[in-house]
């Protein structure tokens, strides 16, 4: 599943192709995302200038400035940019390209989602008030996002510092595999109660989840080429993980046996001796 690093990578790549750029067309080869396409929208984006693109948790946003498209990758999608200039505009879409924006200089970007979980949408009210957007926590990247903000946020909290963290309400952009290796790199074992943890391991946590976000972001930077004649996908989504999905092995950095356990649906590995609750 894209996380935040390869949403973030995927709006830096994408923007310098699309930014500036007029609307000339939209392609609906399958509206059937996590929410309907809205089948109105080729007529509403035709000859619209995209202003800007950003991101916003998960969302890339295109600025047109009447309203704001927002694109989802949600489980399986990608974007990928066919410059008008080469040949590639003459590829034919294939099954799982459902959306096309075509451009007034040719250009065209083109989502791919085999599993159509992601999604296309337009809103017409200021982008920050959209009902998937105004409930969101803070951006984990910015300064809103520190010890003390996540000490008031948390101090009442009876449930796991895990299930808290990957609470987009809490903070942004904090998926399965991030979070467990945050809580690694902090100290903090996942089922920590969140209102237990002082503001001196709340400030490690807070760093260990810019620092990691940080790194990717950066590891996908060398991969900005690739959202142009390709496939669309960033190729640095294998990393070395230091627990996550290494339940049997022994820690990197003390040797114990990295345990896995469930929380939430969702699996958890720690190391029962450098993690505490
Ligand atoms: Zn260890």
């Amino acid at each position: 599943m894209p996380e935040l690093p390869e949403v973030e990578t995927t709006v830096r790549g994408i923007a310098p192709y699309i930014s500036g750029q007029s609307i000339a067309a939209t392609v609906i080869r399958n509206a059937q995302m996590r929410w309907p396409i809205p089948d109105k929208l080729p007529e509403l984006l035709s000859g619209l200038t995209i202003c800007t693109v950003s991101r916003r948790a998960k969302y890339i946003l295109l600025d047109c400035g009447v309203g704001t498209l927002l694109l989802h990758l949600g489980m399986s999608g990608s974007l990928r940019v066919l410059p008008g200039d080469s040949l590639q505009c003459l590829e034919l879409p294939e099954k799982h390209d459902h959306f096309d924006l075509i451009l007034k200089n040719k250009t065209v970007l083109r989502l791919r989602d085999p599993r159509r979980f992601g999604a296309v949408l337009w809103s017409s009210v200021p982008i920050s008030q959209h009902s998937l957007l105004k409930h969101l926590g803070p951006e984990p990247l910015t300064v809103d996002f520190n010890a003390e903000y996540l000490f008031q946020r948390l101090h009442a909290s009876r449930s796991s510092i895990k299930q808290n963290i990957m609470n987009n309400q809490v903070v942004v952009g904090i998926g399965n595999i991030y979070a467990n290796e945050v809580l690694f790199l902090s100290g903090i074992n996942p089922e920590a109660i969140a209102g237990s943890i002082g503001k001196k391991r709340l400030e490690k946590l807070a760093d260990a989840i810019k620092t990691t976000l940080q790194l990717a972001i950066e590891a996908g930077g060398s991969s900005l080429r690739d959202f142009v004649n390709s496939d669309g996908r960033p190729g640095y989504f294998q990393q070395h993980y230091w627990v996550y999905g290494r339940s049997g092995q022994s820690c990197k950095k003390c040797r114990n046996i990295i345990q896995q356990i469930k929380q939430g649906q969702r699996s958890s590995f720690y190391c029962p001796n450098c993690q505490r609750a």
